[in-house]
Order: structure tokens, then sequence, then C-alpha cells
């Protein structure tokens, strides 16, 4: 029996394939040149812009001030040609709805001049505010169909930039995205507000120390991306993958990356022509991409960029996490984002490098050369321990989703207990307050002080790395790392800012009060530091996060440990969290409630297509695989028998116990799915879902995996692990 199966053809494809792209030719295009060549960035802006405008213009980018409007229209018409020079025919406000993804709908900037030609038109208002309908959107009940209008709103202080296609090319616009009524429906908005917040209690903290900016101090982002590229053939002939964007199905293949051969090693060619098409765009685009490598598990790698402010490492994340999409496809590829494609292989992740600062003063988590600037570094060091102790079951709530939840607490990734690692040096120091002897010493060096203690300066311990914290203090900032790689990190950022600005607001009310009363800085400041650590040091810790010891340890200390989404989520409603986004003016207690409530709903409906493409691929393509095995060992049975010889039968009583087994799981899993809950309380839906459907699932999957090691290979259709993994 001859089938052409699309496994087969997957694979046929990949040995005759060919790159589509053009070389470039390095002798014309200098990538020096490409750089930001598509951003309406500050060289635009100052060559083109009236000075009285381009100086207006920069204050809202720097100072968020807000904007004059009667400068939009000539702003909007300078936008317009400098993008007709560049080949655009739309425009669009690009934006990011609940769902993680990146929104845009294109408009034409032309329109007819009513004499038989066009016109570009393009005017203030069309740059500031667009209409989209967002009836689609999730929006967790905020807005009803019948009112269904939403609106973008152009973020100032994230430059427009030209998207190319081989057909043209079109303005983008980072907007915000709101109800009619001015309910939050993105993520853009809630992390403008929260770096508003962060702005105004960091500046009270630093105005003690007697330190004053002319900028905004708001956070730096640096993300790490992590991602797999497998041939794009593969894809087609995996509906899982396709689907689903990780497999449902595969026994574990004969060589994972237990030989550690992959990591760091040599990028392999074709992998490399994309990464550095994929940086070229992204250069055009201004994403100042520094890092590229292969990662630990087999066809797994990583970009970062170099940290930038906040909100524009979050929309260069979007663009990069797009970028990599669609250059994929050029060289053959699928670029897979999800958090666990491949079982028994590491999955993805996302580090969020953050700190606190601006181009003026640095970040303020580097420990300083004098007293004060240690003192200052202790300060926002501390706040840093009590947002994540009082909060941080919420900030796991923000990186969690069903995709995300195979990856934190198994052993690769940090565990889902929120606990901060700050190296011997700073965890000594913190010590020192707790048990209120500041000695001057540490186990390792001299320690610091904080002013009359004459400490000297804090060096930062580069050697010191724990890979299995989820929050880390790597030196200059603190590393969080259990945001997933497909997630927009937009939410654990303004989770972070949110945190840190009541964290500093209590530290400014704290040395404010006992400045009044006559306390100096310094003793204010040790009384701030040692409340703190007496009150929050249980998040401190930098053993082994992947410990089971640990695990009972966390939970003695009354740390959370959400393993589960549907036992993540709650955390948005909960009167500390809804307290705290109120105080802060970044989420009221609707909009919290309506991201309860959308990210449940995303949780039930990626783990019921999940279950649907199991359910549907068991019976449509492994059974039948396992079927026709079944058929050839009887047939052979029988014809042994018809000479007169005795055939031993034991592949076949293995294969059809087997098949048993698994058809016993899909009846269970489909009846279970015919039993789901769609209406009524939504955290119940999530519950079934993680508690029955996932088990059900995992169910199929086990004895499935089990045929793919006793069905004859021939038989198999669906491409196994090491045909993924290895070829490409
Ligand atoms: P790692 O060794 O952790 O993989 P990488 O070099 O891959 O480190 O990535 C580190 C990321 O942290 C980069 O994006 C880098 O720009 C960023 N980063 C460095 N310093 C800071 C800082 N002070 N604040 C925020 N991000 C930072
Ligand atoms: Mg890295």
């Amino acid at each position: 029996m001859s089938l052409i199966s699309a496994r087969s053809s997957a694979i046929q494809a990949i040995t005759n394939y060919r790159p589509e792209s053009a070389p470039l030719n390095f002798a014309e295009t200098k990538p020096q040149d490409l750089f930001g060549c598509n951003v309406f960035d500050d060289r635009a802006m100052r060559q083109r812009l009236p000075k009285n405008i381009y100086r207006a213009l920069r204050k809202t980018i720097d100072r968020g001030e807000s904007l004059d409007p009667a400068i939009a229209d000539t702003v909007a018409a300078v936008i317009k040609d400098w993008a007709i020079e560049k080949g655009a025919t739309h425009y669009t406000h690009v934006f990011y709805p609940l769902t993680g993804q990146t929104a845009e709908k294109h408009d034409c900037l032309l329109q007819p001049d009513g004499a038989g030609g066009v016109i570009a038109e393009f005017s203030g208002t069309m740059l500031i505010k667009g209409e989209a309908d967002g009836s689609s959107f999730p929006s967790g009940g905020l807005r009803s169909t019948f009112e269904a209008r939403g609106y973008t709103a152009w973020d100032v202080t994230s430059p427009a930039y030209i998207m190319e296609n081989p057909n043209g090319t079109f303005l983008c616009i980072p907007s915000m995205f709101l109800s009619w009524t001015g309910v939050v429906l993105d993520k853009k908005t809630p992390l403008l507000r929260s770096n508003q917040a962060l702005n105004r209690e960091a500046r009270r903290v630093l105005s003690l120390f007697g330190v004053t900016s002319s900028l905004p101090v708001g956070p730096f982002a640096g993300l790490e991306q992590e991602y797999f590229l497998i041939d794009g053939n593969f894809n087609f002939a995996r509906p899982d993958v396709q689907i689903a964007g990780r497999t449902l199905f595969g026994a574990r293949p004969a060589k994972g990356q237990e030989f550690s051969d992959q990591y760091f090693g040599v990028i392999p060619q074709r992998v490399l022509s994309f990464m550095m098409e994929a940086e070229r765009e992204l250069y055009k685009l201004g994403v100042p991409v520094m890092t590229r490598h292969n990662e630990a598990a087999p066809s797994q790698y990583e970009i970062a960029p170099l940290f930038e402010t906040g909100n524009i490492a979050i929309d260069h994340n979007h663009i990069i996490m797009s970028t990599l999409r669609n250059v994929a496809k050029r060289y053959g590829l699928k670029c897979l984002l999800h958090e666990k494609p491949f079982r028994g292989i590491n999955g993805s992740g996302k580090h969020l490098n953050y700190s606190i600062g601006n181009a003026e003063l640095g970040t303020l988590f580097n420990p300083g050369e004098t007293p004060e600037s240690n003192a200052k570094f202790l300060v926002f060091c501390a706040a840093m321990i009590r947002a994540v102790h009082k909060h941080g079951g919420m900030l796991r709530a923000t990186v969690a989703s069903a995709s995300n939840d195979h990856r934190l607490g198994a052993h690769e990734a940090p565990p889902a207990i929120m606990s901060i690692f700050l190296g011997d040096q700073l965890s000594d120091v913190f010590e020192q307050f707790r048990v209120g002897r500041i000695t001057g010493n540490s186990k390792k060096r001299r320690m610091m002080s904080v002013g009359v203690d004459t400490l000297p300066p804090l060096k930062a311990d580069p050697g010191d790395r724990n890979r299995t914290s989820p929050i880390a203090f790597t030196g200059n900032r603190f590393e969080f790392r259990a945001v997933g790689s497909s997630q927009s990190a937009a939410g654990p950022l303004t989770a972070l800012n949110t945190m840190m600005a009541d964290s500093l607001k209590f530290s400014a009310d704290w040395l404010e009060a006992k400045l009044a009363a006559g306390q100096s800085l310094n003793d204010a400041v040790q009384s701030l530091i040692s409340h703190i650590i007496e009150e929050h040091s249980a998040v401190i810790f930098n053993g082994d996060g992947y410990s089971d010891i640990w695990h009972k340890e966390a939970a003695r200390r009354g740390l959370p440990n959400h393993r589960t989404t549907p036992e993540a989520i709650p955390e948005y409603t909960q009167p500390e969290t809804i307290a705290l986004y109120e105080a802060m003016g970044v989420l009221n207690r609707t909009e919290l409630k309506a991201r309860h409530e959308i990210h449940l709903e995303q949780y039930c409906k990626t783990v019921r297509t999940e279950a649907n493409l199991v359910s549907r691929i068991g019976r449509t393509i492994i059974v039948p695989a396992v079927v026709r095995y079944q058929g050839e060992l009887a047939a052979t049975c029988v014809s042994m028998q018809a000479i007169g010889k005795t055939f031993r039968t034991q592949v076949l009583d293995e294969v059809t116990e087997y098949h048993w087994h698994m058809h016993d799981a899909l009846t269970q899993l489909d009846e279970a799915l015919e039993k789901a809950p769609s209406v009524g309380d939504s955290l119940a839906q999530a519950q079934f879902y993680c508690e029955t459907i996932l088990p059900a699932m995992e169910s199929v999957r086990t004895w499935a995996d089990k045929l793919e090691l006793r069905v004859a290979d021939d038989l198999w259709h669906l491409p196994s692990y090491q045909e993924i993994l290895f070829g490409k």
C-alpha cells in the first residue's frame, strides 16, 4: 500500500527546499543606514516639523505634557508626506486588545478629489483618534454589543512607523484602545497610567535624596524572546501545531536536548539567514536587536534587543513577534511562540528585565559609588521586596495562561511561587537590617552603608546567577522570568510598575513622616528598610526554586503558589488588588473584573480548542493508522495459519490493547466535552477545563504516544518529534 501522506510530502519538500529571498547586496545596503529608516523618529521630526511644533511635540514625548491639539494638524500633514514618500497608501492605528495580540484596521490615505483624481488626506483628528468597531474584541462584559463602538487614541510617546509589504507600505500609529465611554479595553492604556503612577511616587522618594530630573522617571524593560523554528511543511502535516501552536501528540524522540549540543551551538545557515533578515526588518523599524543565539532545546532560539523605556520595549516586542512569524514564512519556516510546543524538552519564555530610571538618572537599581546613592538604591530594592511580597500572587496572575501553565512550575522555568533572588551580598545587607545590626562588614567584602555608617560602594555581583528564581536581581535590574513567550509583556510590566508605585508611595510617606518628626534622613532610611525587611523578607529566597523543599518552605512562609490559571486569575479581583490598582489610578474595579472574565474565557477557549483537536486527530488520523496496522498483523496471522504455521500475536495483542484504551480515553474526552459548562460562573467553567478536560486529553495522548512506538512507521501519518525537531 502506498500512501502519499502529508508527513511524507513534508519531508520530501524539506529535501527540495530553496530559499526564496534574494540575498542582500552588502556593498549597497549598510546596516547602519537602515536603523530606524522606517520610523518617524526624532531625526525625521527635527528635519520636517516647524521648530515650535517640534519643541511642543518633544515636550509631550519626553515629559508627558499633554499634547496641544492645535499642533495635531501640522504633525499629521508632515507624517502624511513622510509616509507617502515611503510609498504608503494606507494608515492604521495599531493597538493591543485584551487578547494579547496586535490589532490593526487599515484605511486608505487617498481620497477622490472630485475631479477624477485622488488626493492624500490625513488630518490631525485622523491622527489622534480612530474609530474601530470593537464588538468582536473581548470586553469581559464591559461593553455590550449595542454600544460596541471603540476608539483608538494616538500614543504620542511611541513613534509612528512604516510597515513594508512586497506590494506596498502602510503607516502605523501606535495607539490606545478605549470604549466610547472611556473604559479601558486594551493593554497599553493601563501601562501608560502605571508609568504615571510610578513617576509620581518615584520622584517623591528621589526628592528626599535631593535628586531631581527634568524627565519623567519610568520603567526600563529588556525583553528576551525565545521561540522555536520548524519547517513550515510540518505545520500543515500537524493540525495540532497549525491550530494550537503546540504538539498535542508525539512520543519522545530517541534524542532530545540531553547532550546540550544545541545551546549556544553554531546557528544553522537557513536559520541564520532567517535571523538576519528578521533583524534587518527590525532594524528598519528602530528595534535595537542585540543578541541572537541557539537556545537549550533543539530548534529553539532567542532574540534580545537592548533595553528601552517600558512602553517602547513592549511595542517593539509586539513588532518582534510579528516580524519573526512573517519572515519565517519567507524561509519556509514556521515560528512557534507557544510556551510549550514540545513535551520533554524546554519551553519558551520571555524574560522581562526590569529597572526604573530615565536617561538623566540611569537605572535606580544600580548600586552607587557613594553612601547616599547606596541608600537610594536600597530604598528602591526594598520597595521591590515589599511589592513582590504584597502582590506576588497578582503578579503571577498577569502571566497566567493555558499555554504558560505548561511551563511555570516545570523544571525548566521558574516555579509559580513568586520569590526574589538577591544574591549573597545583597541578602547579607538586608539581613543586617533585619537583625538590626549594621556592621559595615559582610561575609564576602566590606559592606555598604546608608550614610553616617560610611559604607563603601556596593559592587554588583556578576557571578551570581540563579536560574530557578522567578525574580532575580542581576546587578542593575530585576529579571522577571515567568512571562510566557507568546504573551504581551504589557500586563506584567503594568503590574510591576503599579506595585512599585505603591511601595514607593509607602516609602515616601514613611520617610516624610520621620523627617517631619525631626529624624535625619539616614535614620529615617534605616528605619524604613528595617521595617520592610522585618515585614517582607519572607519573599527573599536564594536557593533552588525547583526543589520540593522550597515548595514546603514557601507554603510555611505563606507565599501563594498558584499552579494553574484558574487558581491564579481570581487574584485580579481580590480586595488588595482592586485597592492597589484603584489607588494608583491604573484600573478600576470594573476593569479588573473584566480582565478576570476575559482571561478565564481565553483559558476555556484555548483548552476547548485543544481538546477538539485531540479528539479529531485521535479519531481521524491516529486510530485509522492503528486499525490499518492491526489489519496487516491479523492478515499475517491468517496467512501463516493457512500454511500451517502459528504466528505469535504479541504485537497484535499489545496494539489491540492500547487501541482499546485509546478508544475509551477518546470516548471519555468527548463525553467530558459534552458536559463542559458554557454558561454561568466563568471560574467554575475554567476549573472544569483544568480538572476534567486536561486530564482527559492527557489520557488520550498517553495511549497514542505508546501506539506511535508500536505501529509501523510507514503507516503513521503525523510527523514525529525527531523529524520536526531535527529536520530543517
Ligand atoms: P541573559 O544573559 O540574561 O540572557 P541577555 O543579554 O540575553 O541576558 O538579555 C538581557 C536583557 O536585559 C537585554 O535586553 C538587556 O538590554 C536588558 N538590560 C540590561 N540592563 C538593563 C536594565 N538596567 N534595565 C532593564 N533591562 C536591562
Ligand atoms: Mg539571554
